[in-house]
């Protein structure tokens, strides 16, 4: 007999809460669903889908040095996985599956149509909470609420945090081999592009020698470089995060080891960092908490009466990188090739496309999900929703970028235009942002496809004639969304 630990974003042996509790109480055996329908579903882009099938096939290898064999099953999507998990429950023989708990919507009712099934075989389900530091709901202010404004969720996070915070696990020991084997052949079904593997080796090691490298070299200097897109500043460790290669409990420990266990003492650079990653964890709790926002629901549901555009010719040019904005049309690139897009630029493009262009943010949040590599409903939802001014804690819907002056302030000498931009290479330092007319005739580049100042004036009316949000004061449930 054999207990089943059912493997989801969460593609690791160490610091892994479902795996460590099932190793520990008795022998097991490790499933992974191979479902791209779901992907499809979910936009799962081509370069995700990539790192998934590797980091698997690297897990495998992994387990099978604790004697754990991984089956991976090919289905459609999430209603077959209860069927799946308790029919192999009974082949092993199992009496529990062990799986860790994921926030959004459908995760939630994959995980509760298995809990169902596998009760109606006697099988038990166990869940476990690990992809944030704090399980959400924990931290509330004084009369039970969701904290909607960061800072203060910031603040009773870290006061929170050494008495709510899981602890770290290691890996566990290897069992006594059992006599089934590990069968991944059904990868191989997953057609995807070799060059992504060049961009983003998986692997657990991969992961934690960019967690070590940023946190020995780069931590120090990321309040100063960390906007700065043509400086390897920060430390790329999403993609990994997204896969569950590793955890932010893991990346909180490794900066708070350089500040003695304290949030508020050490280089301004690791202390910068650790809100990053309390900013993630923000943006995970609030979507436990409002499901809408996994429904293409803006937080501020009176947003929704904005007349947001469906142009799909401007769509397209902001999406091929041809608007005529040159730190735009980089920033876009940079996300068709490679899969990841510097998170200065993510605030500058998308804000382009909801401020500018006035093209509806859901069809934004759509296309980052459908190339990034690290795509993340609730990271990408959140950042989406506060370039848009439609979400928590948003930026004020009158403070719009200036793409050209951002463009000067963080990509100085245009280095990074220029990698992005071939056409441009030539342009000194000052025009690169800007090109005249005649410079974008002359290397063939796009004339701007928006006028800055006019784009803006327009927005800002819009905003300013709805009416003061009352909403958003309710819960999901109250408001009959959930
Ligand atoms: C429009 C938009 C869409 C985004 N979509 C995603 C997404 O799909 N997946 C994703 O992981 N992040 C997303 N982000 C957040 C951020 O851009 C990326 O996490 C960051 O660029 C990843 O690079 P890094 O690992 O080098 O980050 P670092 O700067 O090294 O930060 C460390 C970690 O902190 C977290 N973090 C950093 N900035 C943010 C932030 N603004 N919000 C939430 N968490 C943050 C990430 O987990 C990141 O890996 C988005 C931001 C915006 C503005």
């Amino acid at each position: 007999m054999h207990n089943i630990v059912w493997f989801r974003s969460d593609l690791r042996v160490h610091d892994n809460p479902a795996l460590d509790a099932a190793m520990q109480r008795g022998s097991v055996v490790a499933i992974y669903m191979l479902a791209q329908k779901q992907w499809d579903h979910h936009f799962v882009s081509p370069a995700k889908r990539s790192l998934i099938v590797r980091q698997v096939k690297v897990l495998a290898e992994q387990l099978n040095k604790l004697n754990v064999p991984l089956t991976v099953i090919s289905c459609t999507d999430y209603s077959d996985y209860g069927e799946i998990l308790s029919k192999q429950a009974s082949r092993v023989g199992a009496r529990c599956v062990y799986f860790n708990t994921e926030y959004e919507v459908n995760e939630k009712r994959c995980a509760e149509q298995v809990e169902n099934k596998l009760a109606s075989v006697s099988v038990r389900a166990n869940a476990f909470h690990d992809s944030c530091m704090v399980q959400p709901g924990k931290i509330r202010t004084k009369q039970g609420q969701c904290y909607k404004v960061y800072s203060a969720f910031k603040r009773e996070f870290i006061a929170q945090h050494s008495l709510v915070s899981r602890p770290i696990l290691n890996r566990p020991k290897a069992q006594s081999e059992i006599d089934l084997v590990t069968d991944i052949s059904v990868l191989d079904e997953v057609m995807v592009d070799s060059k992504w593997a060049s961009f983003w080796p998986a692997g657990e090691d991969e992961a934690h020698d960019r967690l070590n490298g940023f946190i020995e070299e780069h931590i120090k200097h990321y309040d100063l470089q960390r906007d700065l897109p043509s400086v390897e500043g920060t430390s790329r460790i999403s993609p990994y995060l997204a896969v569950g290669a590793l955890t932010t409990t893991q990346c909180m420990q490794a900066a708070l080891s350089l500040t003695e266990g304290r949030f508020d003492s050490g280089r301004n650079g690791i202390l910068v960092w650790i809100n990053e990653l309390i900013w993630r964890e923000f943006y995970r709790h609030l979507l436990d908490e409002y499901p809408r926002l996994c429904k293409f629901k803006p937080f501020k549901l009176d947003t929704d009466r904005l007349p947001w555009k469906q142009d799909k010719t401007l769509f397209k040019a902001w999406i091929d990188g041809k608007t005529g904005y040159p730190i735009v049309d980089a920033a876009m690139r940079q996300l068709a090739d490679t899969g990841w897009m510097h998170n200065r630029l993510r605030m500058i493009t998308a804000m382009f496309l909801t401020k500018h262009l006035f093209i509806d943010w859901r069809w934004g949040e759509q296309h980052f999900m459908e190339r990034l590599v690290d795509g993340d409903l609730a990271s990408n939802n959140g950042g989406w929703q506060w370039s848009a001014s439609t979400g928590v804690d948003a930026v004020p819907y009158f403070r719009i970028f200036n793409p050209t002056r951002q463009s000067q302030r963080f990509d100085p000498n245009g280095d990074f235009i220029r990698r992005y931009v071939p056409e441009l290479a030539k342009l000194d330092s000052k025009s690169i942002h800007q090109p005249s007319a005649a410079q974008a005739a002359n290397a063939g580049y796009v004339l701007p496809i928006v006028d800055h100042a006019t784009a803006v004036a327009q927005t800002k009316l819009w905003f300013r004639q709805l009416s003061e949000p009352t909403v958003d004061m309710f819960s999901d449930q109250e408001l009959q969304l959930a």
